[in-house]
């Protein structure tokens, strides 16, 4: 089997300014310099580059939050992959459940924004997860299969691998109840399942978990067996907290 580079990815949201950005970058290097993890930043995007240049030459990558599929146009308020790549961004967040549930994402549109990642060279991190609705009506399964199948309809089966996914059920997210190590495994484990499924290389595959990780719960989660990471709001915001939980992953 493939090994999988763990993936620690700090999703800061709205929160943070550059001069924030910057002093949480400065704090981070010294405590993870010994890791050889992935370790992703994803700030606004007026503090990408802040995190770009602080955190050159060390493990830190840098994703943003949200992109549009569209190369140019009149789409006001948008960014483009062209315009993160310019920036030297790494990677892009696409399909948080903020974004679906607040702004509107749809499947349909993550379905045209996954490819455009993809072909610039941008390395997707698509979340997917069910809301507590969902997981009490025994429909967990069928969500997840359901946004795997509709946002990755435009990836040949050759690049699916490339696609970091991040379960994050919904009912977890800053809310303080993170999924037992056995619901992440068993979920993750699935979505694996889906993307063998579909075609994909799914043992080269990174799978991550979201939803209310801290320090105190991240080593347990991440010795799961298909677990390859973690995505991480809250805790993302103290440079000491996160530098735990990318300890954490071994
Ligand atoms: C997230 O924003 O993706 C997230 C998982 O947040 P939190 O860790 O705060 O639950």
């Amino acid at each position: 089997m493939p090994e999988r580079t763990p993936l620690l990815a700090a999703n800061w949201k709205m929160h943070k300014t550059v001069a924030e950005a910057a002093q949480f970058v400065d704090a981070l290097l010294p405590r993870i310099a010994a890791t050889e993890h992935d370790v992703v930043i994803c700030p606004s995007f007026l503090a990408l580059r802040e995190v770009v240049e602080r955190s050159r030459g060390s493990a830190v990558r840098v994703a943003a939050q949200n992109m549009h599929e569209a190369e140019e146009g009149a789409f006001t308020g948008e960014v483009s992959a062209t315009m993160l790549v310019e920036a030297e961004v790494d990677a892009v967040i696409l399909g948080h459940s903020e974004r679906r549930q607040l702004f509107g994402e749809t499947d349909e549109a993550l379905a045209r924004k996954v490819p455009a990642a993809l072909a610039a060279d941008l390395e997707p991190i698509l979340c997917v997860g069910e809301t507590e609705e969902a997981r009490d009506g025994g429909q967990t399964e069928a969500v997840l299969e359901r946004q795997l199948r509709a946002d990755l309809a435009g990836v040949e089966p050759t690049r699916l691998a490339e696609v970091t996914i991040a379960y994050e059920p919904v009912w977890a997210i800053g809310t303080g109840r993170t999924a037992t190590p056995e619901q992440a495994q068993e979920a993750i484990a699935f979505i694996r399942d889906v993307l063998r499924e579909a075609g994909a290389e799914a043992d080269r595959a990174r799978i991550i978990y979201g939803g209310s990780v801290k320090p105190g719960n991240a080593a347990e989660l991440m010795a799961q067996e298909d677990i390859d990471g973690a995505l991480v709001g809250g805790a993302s915001l103290d440079p000491a907290d996160f530098a735990a939980i990318v300890e954490a992953a071994g």
